[in-house]
């Protein structure tokens, strides 16, 4: 038996035989031509059938197998009619009086080259999709038909590489894994596989070849191992993993749909945190009510210089639109230099209380417009939130407001579109703001708890160093107090209270939350359905005795005179003894 170790793109156990597919490799030679004029004719052709071949294909997948698969045809016409992508083969065919063919063959490299080397993950994936969609592009240029494998029953399909098109037209009732010798887990291809929920492994590297043509081997798409030629221990094991996951798996699937209700009725919103775009795809998969916190720092840890306004725009607009309505709350650039030394003061001592943050924002002005101004623009799209970190002062929000207004002045002046329904709101995340928070719930629309950064400031713990986490009791009472102090301020005022931080996936503080009237819990993605499952399985009962039961509020009813906290580190709650004791 032989083990090859790659990278995991999509669940699943699978048996089978490896069929080594290798694409008949184009042929292309820089050439000149004659007459540069009906050589352009000819790529102008080549690309319209290709277009015209796009778009059947998007909407035959459309209805075979979804939109988000046949998205993918969508993205490659959009390439093919790439304006920089048809410039420069236009130059190269007039100017250097190249073939169609080679001049699509050197800009598609030259154009993967640059994606490739971009620090963005999603971006640097799309290199195989320009690489795909000019060989179409070539193969209609050079009048050649596609060749088209034919599978056996229950193949597991490896190669060097797969494009994003060929992995869409896979006969899936014999292809039941994909494995690639390169590739990442964000390509379109490994993106792909997880939406049909094909077992893959990607980047398995070269030890996987075509000597391995028609061997049995298992894929381990959970841990990203491929077995070849299995043992039978190996398949034991296997064959229980299988089962025990897909059991896992459907249980969880069952839960799509559902509600986030205890058994006696109470619910509770599920949002998702998120990242980046890459992300919203597990958003959707994972039934998320919405986008409780989008970091949208990543924009400009992404880049060397704050993204201009266009590529913001472009950014929140797309996910907006992917969530069709649901709410969408996005925290403003929460930054400062301990994320990027670039930023605020360089020589600050400890940045975590220095120059960041909404601080930052009030620093560079410019920044903070233009982010707000994309925002702006983009909030006709979908059902926006802002939300604003590392607040301390309600005079903070006064300034926030002013610089808001100048902003709509500006979009106003400028005949943009932008709604004014949009929520505002705050990250609680400082004791200040916790003390505060009866006044700032009469400035905004919503709470967002960031636990995390509550619990380093609450607590003079550096969240970055894990030396102290034995300092510190995990779920400390001063931290659940403070979620509660925060929550009873906002919910005077009537507004909803949410809680981003990572203590909101917290099975094992789900029952408080409900007992406290959090309205909302955003977790990762992957974190939500197991959630939804502990809410459906909690009958919560006597909130008021679950407060008291967990120290976070003192009994004031006669009835809870015999229970006792015990403040241990073991947090044991007793019951039966005398509060006075
Ligand atoms: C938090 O502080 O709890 C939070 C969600 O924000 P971040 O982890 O990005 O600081
Ligand atoms: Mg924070």
């Amino acid at each position: 038996m032989q083990r090859i170790r790659g990278r995991a793109a999509s669940g699943g156990i699978v048996f089978g035989k490896i069929h080594f597919y290798q694409r008949d490799e184009q042929i292309v030679k820089k050439r000149r031509v004659g007459n540069p004029q009906l050589e352009l004719q000819r790529y102008e052709y080549a690309r319209s059938t290709a277009l015209g071949e796009l778009d059947a294909l998007y909407e035959r997948e459309l209805k075979n197998i979804g939109k988000d698969h046949a998205e993918i045809f969508f993205i490659h016409k959009m390439l093919l009619e790439d304006y920089g992508f048809v410039e420069k083969i236009t130059d190269m065919i007039l100017g250097e009086g190249v073939s169609a063919d080679y001049a699509v063959h050197r800009a598609a490299n030259e154009i993967a080259s640059e994606l490739g080397h971009s620090e963005d993950e999603y971006i640097r994936a799309r290199t195989a999709d320009m690489l795909d969609v000019s060989r179409r592009l070539i193969r209609h240029i050079q009048n050649k038909s596609e060749n088209t494998p034919v599978f056996e029953k229950n193949t597991i399909l490896c190669s060097y590489d797969l494009e994003p098109s060929e992995t869409v037209m896979l006969d899936k009732t014999r292809v039941k894994a994909i494995c690639t010798c390169y590739g990442s887990v964000t390509s379109h291809s490994s993106i792909l596989a997880r939406t049909m929920s094909i077992p893959s492994i990607a980047a398995l590297g070269k030890t996987l070849n075509e000597s391995y043509n028609g061997c049995d081997a298992i894929v381990d798409g959970y841990s990203g191992i491929l077995y070849i030629d299995p043992d039978n221990a190996t398949k034991r094991r296997m064959i229980e993993k299988r089962e025990e996951e897909g059991r896992k798996r459907e249980l969880l699937q069952r839960l799509r749909g559902r509600k986030n209700i205890t058994l006696d009725g109470a619910e509770i919103d599920l949002y998702a945190n998120i990242s980046g775009l890459t992300d919203l795809k597990y958003v959707v998969d994972n039934d998320a009510g919405g986008i409780g916190l989008l970091r949208s720092e990543f924009l400009y840890l992404q880049n060397d210089d704050f993204p201009d306004e266009e590529l913001q725009f472009y950014t929140y607009r797309r996910v907006l639109e992917r969530m069709e309505g649901k709410r969408v709350v996005v925290r403003t650039l929460d930054i400062g230099s301990d994320k990027n030394p670039d930023l605020g003061s360089s020589d600050e001592v400890n940045p975590a209380m220095g120059i960041r943050s909404i601080r930052l924002c009030f620093e560079r002005p410019d920044v903070f417009r233009t982010q707000l101004r994309a925002l702006y623009r983009a909030s006709v799209y979908g059902r926006l939130a802002i939300m604003f970190p590392l607040i301390v002062d309600p005079e903070e929000i006064a300034a926030i407001k002013a610089i808001i207004q100048d902003v709509w002045d500006e979009l106003d002046q400028q005949g943009i579109a932008y709604s004014k329904d949009v929520e505002i709101g705050i990250m609680i995340e400082t004791p200040a703001a916790v003390m505060f928070s009866d006044e700032l719930a009469r400035e905004v629309d919503f709470f967002n708890i960031g636990t995390n950064d509550l619990e380093q400031y609450a607590l003079a713990i550096d969240r970055q160093d894990m030396r102290l986490e034995k300092y510190c009791r995990p779920h400390h009472l001063a931290v659940l107090r403070m979620v509660k102090m925060a929550a009873d301020a906002i919910h005077r005022y009537g507004k909803w209270v949410s809680i981003c931080g990572e203590l909101a996936g917290e099975p094992e503080l789900t029952e408080i939350f409900l007992a406290i009237g959090i309205d909302t819990l955003s977790v990762s993605p992957t974190k939500i359905l197991p959630l939804r499952r502990k809410i459906r399985s909690i009958e919560l009962g006597d909130r008021e005795d679950i407060l008291v039961r967990s120290g976070i509020i003192p009994p004031s009813d006669p009835k809870h005179y015999g229970v006792y906290f015990d403040y241990s580190r073991e947090r044991k709650y007793v019951r039966g003894r005398k509060t006075n004791k």
